[in-house]
């Protein structure tokens, strides 16, 4: 096993999904020693077997990697976790079933079987998203459940790393928050980044509800700026302008910035919408509904654009679903993921199925995990088969492999050339030079 050196840290990821095991390998490539925690057995069989459970770009070379420096290591046993310094918890907080708020199930739950293995001086670091006041509710849980020998610190150090980029974004992220109540908290995390530090990421240090609000403020604000842009584009489709144009105009204004201004089929995912929602009903609870009333609009329009999108691919055809061919590429909520989590694309093909239409699915990382929440739907074993006989294509995450399809070639697949850009990233130029009737969002 690993040596440990002087600035080795032992450390435990509780949870080890989409952020964990990222997390988890992202602290070995710093030199630490992990071990993580999961109470899904046949991940954490994969991530010991040096596979990862998820597509993430860089992730399972890391995995193998660290299995051979051995400093990194999967268990679902908690009292694995007993022996290290900082215990990382990562586990999910999804969307409730009976509301807006945050699933805290699994959070408590993991609080809880970490608790009684906590040993000498060690650090409880959270670092899912949480409703603000989660992090005091946890530090007074963990004072009332750990060994009164042990001495049980506990900070958070939310985590803003992207799908599709998180491998990259945890080991050189644009910002670090720790959330302290002493500085020997802000001393061990410190230590834990140094590199990270060193290589240039700037550190906030603040107090734990501070720690947590900038988490959800900064979610809140992505999905503001795609819905404001998303806002502007159902008017330019009224107005006959161009939204991308206008985008671009927008854009150089560095006090607005070009980023996160792309007019399309919206946000979804494991994280932008559930977190807007729960902030909302955090809000509430603290008896500040009023001031996030925004949100609620921000959801609105971009649960809209799912809807539009059905709506123009029906009139596109003559307004008939019913035993039509439509070929929907893309199910991953975003490209370079696997994640179907509240995914547009997946939304978009379900209602037309369910309005008739025969829809083919192709997405190239996104096709098992579509299965399991939408079985009725056809996957097609590549692009090209999904778009074999369709009457209209809809074009709904945005694949680089989408981009460098040939119109030509897809021309003499389809029944009709239909194509909707639901993305605004294909060359429309050359689409439509090929015959084809091309539809972007809010543009002419
Ligand atoms: P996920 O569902 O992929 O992973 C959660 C993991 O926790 C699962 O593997 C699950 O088996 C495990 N788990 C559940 N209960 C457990 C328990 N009691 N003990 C041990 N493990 C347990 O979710 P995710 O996307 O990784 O998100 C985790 C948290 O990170 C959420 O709060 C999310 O909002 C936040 N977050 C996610 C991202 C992202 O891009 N995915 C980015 C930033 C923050």
């Amino acid at each position: 096993s690993a040596e440990k050196g002087p600035s080795t840290v032992r450390v435990s990821v509780i949870g080890t999904g989409y952020l964990g095991a990222v997390h988890a390998v992202g602290m070995a490539e710093l030199g630490h020693s992990v071990v993580g925690i999961d109470v899904d057995e046949d991940k954490v069989a994969a991530l010991s077997d040096g596979r990862a459970p998820i597509y993430e770009p860089g992730l399972d070379e890391l995995l193998k990697k660290h299995a051979e420096t051995g400093l990194l290591r999967f268990s679902t046993d908690y009292a694995e976790a007993a022996d290290a310094e900082v215990h990382f918890i990562c586990v999910g907080t999804p969307q409730r079933a009976d509301g807006l708020a945050a699933d805290m199930t699994f959070v408590d739950l993991a609080v809880d079987a970490l608790a009684p293995h906590l040993a000498g001086a060690c650090l409880v670091v959270g670092k899912s998203t949480v409703p603000v006041g989660t992090a005091q509710r946890l530090a007074n849980r963990l004072t009332k459940l750990a060994p009164a020998s042990s001495d049980v610190e506990l900070a958070w150090n939310p985590e803003f790393l992207r799908e599709g980029f998180a491998v990259q974004d945890t080991l050189r992220p644009d910002r670090l928050v720790f959330g302290v109540t002493t500085s020997d908290a802000e001393v061990t995390l410190r230590e834990l980044y140094a590199d990270v530090i060193t290589a240039g990421s700037p550190v906030v240090v603040t107090d734990l509800p501070t720690a947590e609000l900038v988490k959800v403020s900064a979610n809140a604000f992505l999905a503001t700026k795609i819905s404001f842009i998303n806002a502007i584009s159902e008017i330019c489709e009224v107005a006959s302008a161009d939204v991308t144009k206008l985008a671009d105009a927008l854009g150089h204004d560095v006090r607005i910035g070009r980023k996160y201004l792309n007019a399309g089929l919206g946000f979804g995912g494991g994280c932008l919408p559930k977190d807007i929602r729960a902030f909302m009903a955090r809000a509430g609870e603290l008896g500040a509904s009023h001031a996030l009333t925004f949100l609620a609009e921000v959801d609105a329009i971009n649960l809209r654009r799912r809807e539009r999108v059905a709506e123009i691919a029906r009139d596109m055809i003559g307004g008939q679903l019913v035993g039509r061919r439509v070929a929907v590429l893309g199910a991953a909520f975003k490209p370079d993921s696997d994640d179907v989590r509240d995914s547009p694309a997946l939304n978009v093909a379900g209602r037309l199925h369910l309005q008739g239409a025969h829809v083919a699915v192709y997405d190239p990382k996104g096709m098992d995990n579509a299965k399991k929440i939408f079985p009725t739907l056809e996957y097609a074993p590549s692009a090209m088969d999904a778009c074999r006989r369709a009457d209209v294509i809809l074009h709904l995450t945005e694949w680089t492999e989408f981009r460098e399809l040939d119109p030509a070639r897809v021309a003499a697949v389809v029944n009709d050339r239909n194509l909707i850009d639901a993305r605004n990233c294909l060359d429309a130029e050359a689409w439509r030079a090929a015959g084809w009737t091309y539809r972007g969002l809010g543009r002419p």
